[in-house]
């Protein structure tokens, strides 16, 4: 493609010492190897769903206009091709090209794929693209999922979650035992060693089960998609949260696919989904701000976490790490490799951006 662009270039410029062009010389000198390459995409969110839905399109759409339609990129929503989890092994059997989706869905398949998702107390948004990109996380993601006939790009980030909306406020650790939450991922696994009980419920029958008592809790992700959901009408108290700080979003391709592409495609897919990476993070950031206003315009009540429920919880995470690592291998040996980026991150974060936010809004 950059060859094309130097050519194209090249012959304008040509054109222009000749003493002007007209359209049919431009095209003369225009070479177009007639490459048609279509990829089948698919995700785990409903079609046009907001920000993550919307960004997978827009990427489409910028991957087509990049390539002058050489590219082009058919997005199925969830359940139109393949079930909303099934696009991970449809992907890796090569069923459909990429998939759209977060990597804590898949720690069934491997454990250590929830530590690519984020884990709870860990990276921010920006803490987690700077171990992923310089940090030595995509290589290591693309090692494991590499053994599943894939690859993996960044496709997003839903930066910092909320903790959970609750019918009942929560004053103390023995509040939250025996209440069901639908939490899923290492979150959920903390908050049972807190007492709570983790139900997994698929998204369209939340809002019903918490109207219902049948759960008195859930999370979802932060304001701009929970308002949607519509849970600030039938649980009040909405928690700040430490369990998803930067959930990673991924664009992932199938291995052998990605491994035919010329080289000038895959630079292309890559720097546009580093593109659609960026922006959803500030999509979020756009869009949270507006609807936390509207949600306090609703009388919700903004909580954060009693100090006993947040030292509980850090202790539990230390338990989750040890029995996780204990069982696999993979996430013992990620678990090494992500503590000390993450570490060394917290002391610089704490020093720059946390210090600069209570001189801000203290
Ligand atoms: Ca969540």
């Amino acid at each position: 493609m950059q060859r094309r662009v130097f050519l194209t270039t090249s012959a304008l410029l040509g054109a222009s010492l000749l003493g002007g062009c007209k359209r049919e010389e431009k095209k003369s000198f225009y070479i177009n190897r007639g490459r048609k390459i279509e990829i089948k995409l698919a995700t785990s969110w409903p079609a046009n769903f907001p920000i993550m839905g919307e960004g997978v399109e827009e990427f489409a759409k910028r991957v087509a206009q990049a390539s002058n339609n050489e590219v082009i990129i058919k997005v199925f929503g969830k359940n139109l091709l393949v079930p909303a989890l099934g696009v991970f092994d449809a992907c890796s059997a090569g069923q459909i090209q990429a998939f759209h989706s977060g990597p804590y869905y898949w720690k069934g398949k491997n454990a250590a794929f929830s530590l690519f998702g984020g884990f709870p107390f860990g990276f921010t948004s920006n803490e987690m693209n700077a171990w992923m990109m310089y940090g030595g996380g995509l290589e290591l993601w693309r090692e494991l999922y590499g053994k599943y006939n894939l690859y993996p790009l960044l496709g997003g980030n839903t930066d910092v979650q909320m903790g959970g909306w609750f019918r009942k406020e929560i004053k103390s650790l023995q509040d939250l035992q025996g209440l069901k939450m639908r939490i899923p991922g290492l979150g959920g696994e903390v908050m049972a060693k807190l007492g709570i009980n983790p139900v997994l419920l698929p998204a369209g029958e939340i809002y019903t089960a918490l109207d219902r008592g049948t759960i008195d809790a859930t999370e979802w992700v932060g304001p701009a998609l929970d308002i949607k959901m519509g849970f600030y009408k039938v649980a009040k108290y909405y928690y700040s949260g430490f369990h998803e700080p930067g959930s990673v979003l991924e664009l992932t391709f199938n291995k052998r696919f990605w491994d035919t592409l010329p080289q000038e495609i895959q630079t292309l897919i890559t720097s546009l989904a580093n593109e659609m990476n960026a922006k959803m993070v500030y999509n979020f950031q756009d869009k949270n701000a507006k609807a936390l206003q509207q949600l306090k315009k609703f009388g919700v009540k903004l909580k954060e976490w009693p100090d006993e429920i947040v030292k509980a919880a850090k202790e539990a995470l230390f338990k989750v790490i040890e029995e996780q690592s204990s069982k696999s291998e993979d996430f013992k040996k990620l678990w090494q490799q992500i503590e000390p980026y993450w570490m060394q991150n917290r002391a610089w974060t704490k020093l720059g951006l946390k210090n600069y936010l209570k001189m801000r809004d203290g």
